[in-house]
């Protein structure tokens, strides 16, 4: 057991086995001993976007190929459309701006979810006058898993909102994928972006993105893409001329995603389904055991991810007396609410060995400690 424990929306406390890998003497990222890994790591995730699409993993943050994503898709001049709830869709809304690209924004309160129908009126509304503008939309950016919210997104259904109107679907998966199914061929998603620190149990490094056909067509189209190395045009160059000896334009963390194809082949061992079902059971644990103490959800349970618990703190509990009681006497890091939600909420992160029945069952004393330490009850029920 570590001593300090990481039970925050990511990056996560990575399995023994995980890390052993990562220890291991660094390899070349080109010639016979690395490209097995690589092809066999990106079989993975294939197997886990469930595509027979392209899968890279390109050096970075997940911002890195979020960023890949929209200005390879979208040249600047024209429009995204963004629904958010949240910090992470606002981020989305930054990063457009920043790249020149023009935001079609809606909106929906921090903690409601991303409502499909609303979407659809939205751009029929919005559509014609985004064309008069000049600045018309070519793609939805979705965040799926908004985590500074707990929200789960339903991405199935904006997908289906993305295909009747013909523009492409980009999701920032960071915290879903490898933690809910996200079938990326039937729900017909063009770019997917996720990393191995969240629901893979991986250290950080390197971002995953899955590129359907439609968005290696429109990349190849695009008059005006965003310097070098997060033009998907560059990736696609070197797919094709530097194929078996170094399909990609820059030197890869190698001892990253070894620790990512360790961390891959448990999942796949342990089944995929039964992985998906551990981050249910340690959000069930610990949202239970924290209602027993007075603490309710912040989000609707409807569409709760089970990746983390966001909570409301009780009137009478600090969450930054909280927080450093529960770091400074148990070694246990929460996260508390971003922005307007500061002081409001806390939140709980059930991925890497968070899900762990050691852990949640830690957190549960710990914070009952807490409530004991100051004098509360432990129950406000
Ligand atoms: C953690 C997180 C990010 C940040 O990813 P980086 O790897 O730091 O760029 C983005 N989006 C969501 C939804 C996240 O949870």
């Amino acid at each position: 057991m570590p001593d300090l424990r990481l039970m925050i929306p990511g990056p996560v406390d990575v399995d023994d086995e995980v890390l052993a890998a990562i220890a291991e003497p660094t390899l070349p990222h080109y010639g016979a001993r690395w490209m097995p890994l690589f092809n066999a790591t990106t079989n993975l995730l294939k197997r886990l976007f469930e595509t027979a699409g392209d899968v890279l993993m390109i050096p970075g943050p997940g911002s890195s190929a979020l960023e890949a994503g929209m200005t390879s898709l979208v040249p600047a001049g024209e429009g995204i459309c963004i629904p958010e709830n949240g910090f992470f869709g606002l981020r989305a809304i930054q990063m457009a701006e920043a790249c020149g690209i023009r935001p079609w924004v809606l909106s929906f309160p921090a903690g409601e979810y991303i409502d499909p129908d609303r979407l659809r009126a939205f751009l029929k509304e919005t559509l014609p006058a985004a064309n008069a503008e000049g600045h018309p939309i070519r793609a939805i950016t979705l965040v799926h898993h908004e985590t500074s919210t707990g929200v789960l997104n339903p991405l199935h259904e904006i997908a289906e909102v993305a295909h009747e109107f013909d523009l492409l679907l980009i999701v920032d998966a960071v915290a879903s994928f490898g933690g809910v199914p996200i079938p990326v061929d039937a729900w017909g998603i063009d770019i997917c972006v996720s990393v191995p620190n969240k629901c893979i149990g991986a250290p950080p490094g390197v971002a995953l993105m899955s590129v359907s056909q439609r968005a290696w067509e429109r990349a190849e189209s695009n008059p005006c893409a965003h310097g070098w190395y997060l033009d998907l045009r560059t990736w696609a160059w070197y797919r094709t001329n530097w194929k078996d000896w170094h399909p990609y334009p820059t030197t890869l963390p190698t001892n990253n995603i070894v620790a990512l194809h360790k961390a891959l082949e448990s999942i796949f061992l342990e089944g995929v389904e039964a992985h998906f079902a551990s981050f249910a059971r340690a959000f069930q644990a610990v949202r239970e055991g924290l209602a027993g103490m007075g603490f309710s959800l912040f989000t609707n349970p409807a569409y709760a991810a089970p990746m983390i618990s966001a909570m409301n703190t009780r009137p009478d509990v600090n969450v930054g007396e909280l927080q450093h009681f529960l770091l400074d006497k148990h070694g246990i890091m929460i996260s508390g609410g971003l922005g307007d939600l500061h002081g409001k909420i806390f939140r709980v992160g059930h991925m890497g060995r968070a899900k762990d029945a050691s852990y949640t069952s830690q957190l549960l004393e710990a914070v009952h400690a807490f409530l004991n330490a100051n004098g509360l009850p432990p129950n406000l029920a």
